[in-house]
């Protein structure tokens, strides 16, 4: 790497999700027909009154720097939703809009981290959050969960991992990549282990809130224990359940002082988040939500079949997630087989890769996510497609020579 690099950029790792993205692109580039289940945003157009009223914004000028914190309207929008999402209480001075919950996430960590200080993060976990600790010079630590336990976090094992140098833990709630979705009750269980450690607190990204297949109620850590409402970090955005994850804008609520702090950083470093945008998250916000289930619907068609597809295919498992678009698929079974060109698969890495290159479908490795050996699908995508793609991947699978006993060669 160029000597202009630093030595903190040189390990970092890029973003697995969005380079699989640009695998996927370039290659049809070339002319490919790829299908790419590597994409973490839903397929679905902004709904039309939300592009309405950034147009309106746009022709009203409101086109000169926004406020650093997030316009007025907008942060009232935020609190009204904590509040009847959420049940939480907020005021617009504890609220901050940023460019995506992705800089509210770096910018929590950037003003609260001290050199070694640790986070605890529950694994597998969204691929940016390990890079995003490291480069603040914090340190992350991975709390394993674990396939057969559905990927649910272990309070005892959550105690185990805290020490004097705990600064937080993050949840993600519903998760990426595994779908998993806490109830209540494992709330109340994680929020128990930390009310007896005040100097953790919780950077709470319920980023997926919308995305959930049950009719169980939704939960975020703030809401069951008032000790630790005060310091909790709620993280939400429009993104996923809004389908706009061009317009950049993510949000959060919490303790005033820290809440201050992002904004001083923020204003040092990037500034508000692009004004018309602003304006159509207000109405995305205040606006009516019957698309949300519409395209739940269609989700959870995707996630059905997809599910079973793969349950259907040798060397695969999944669990049908709870919430989110994602499948977190194992592959252990697949693990020493030989590609036909006589290439032994050890890792997620060679099976990904194996995939495009013979089946030309794009996923990303479970190594990515800190667990291994799986690999996640996103059904964020046109259901032909998905099933398309997971036929190519159990043609592709079939070519494999797994050895008779069944044990990795
Ligand atoms: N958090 C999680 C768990 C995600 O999966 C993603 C996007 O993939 C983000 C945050 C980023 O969200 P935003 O588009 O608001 O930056």
């Amino acid at each position: 790497m160029s000597a202009i690099v630093n030595m903190k950029l040189q390990s970092t790792q890029p973003s697995a999700s969005l380079e699989a993205a640009q695998l996927a692109r370039d290659m049809r580039a070339k002319g490919h027909k790829v299908i790419s289940l590597a994409t973490g945003e839903p397929d679905f157009p902004t709904p039309q009154p939300i592009k309405q009223a950034l147009i309106d914004a746009l022709q009203a000028n409101h086109t000169g720097y926004p406020p650093v914190q997030g316009i007025p309207a907008l942060r009232k929008a935020i609190c009204e939703k904590f509040k009847s999402d959420n049940d939480l209480d907020y005021d617009p001075a504890q609220v901050i809009v940023a460019n995506g919950v992705k800089q509210i996430i770096f910018n929590a960590l950037a003003v609260s981290l001290e050199p070694g200080e640790e986070v605890i993060i529950p694994t597998p976990g969204w691929v940016s959050y390990s890079e995003m600790v490291r480069l603040n010079d914090g340190v992350p630590v991975e709390l394993p969960t674990s396939y057969e336990e559905h990927f649910c976090i272990s309070p005892e094992a959550l105690e185990a991992k805290i020490t004097d140098k705990t600064r937080w833990l993050i949840l993600n709630n519903p998760s990426n990549p595994t779908g998993a979705v806490m109830t209540e009750k494992e709330l109340r269980a994680i929020a128990e282990v930390l009310e007896r450690h005040p100097h953790v607190y919780v950077l709470s990204d319920d980023i997926y809130e919308h995305i959930r297949y049950s009719d169980e109620d939704y939960f975020t850590i703030a809401q069951v224990s008032d000790a630790l409402y005060a310091r909790t970090l709620t993280a939400n955005g429009v993104s996923k359940s809004w389908c706009m994850t061009g317009w950049r804008i993510g949000f959060a609520a919490g303790p005033k002082a820290l809440i201050d702090a992002m904004r001083t950083y923020q204003g040092q470093s990037t500034g508000g988040v692009m004004h018309p945008a602003q304006y159509g998250a207000v109405e995305a916000l205040n606006g009516p939500r019957d698309f949300m289930a519409d395209n739940l619907a269609q989700f959870r068609r995707r996630r059905d079949l997809g599910a079973a597809l793969i349950n259907d295919t040798d060397g695969l498992s999944c669990h049908t997630p709870d919430g989110a678009f994602y499948l977190f698929v194992s592959c252990k079974d697949l693990m020493g087989a030989k590609t036909p060109s006589g290439a032994v698969i050890r890792s997620d890495g060679d099976l990904t890769r194996y995939f495009v290159e013979e089946a030309e479908v794009v996923c990303v490795p479970g190594a990515a996510f800190g667990m291994s050996p799986f690999f996640r699908i996103s059904f964020a995508c046109p259901i032909e497609d998905l099933e398309q793609a997971i036929l190519k991947l159990r043609a592709a699978i079939a070519k494999l020579e797994i050895s008779a006993s069944g044990e990795p060669q």
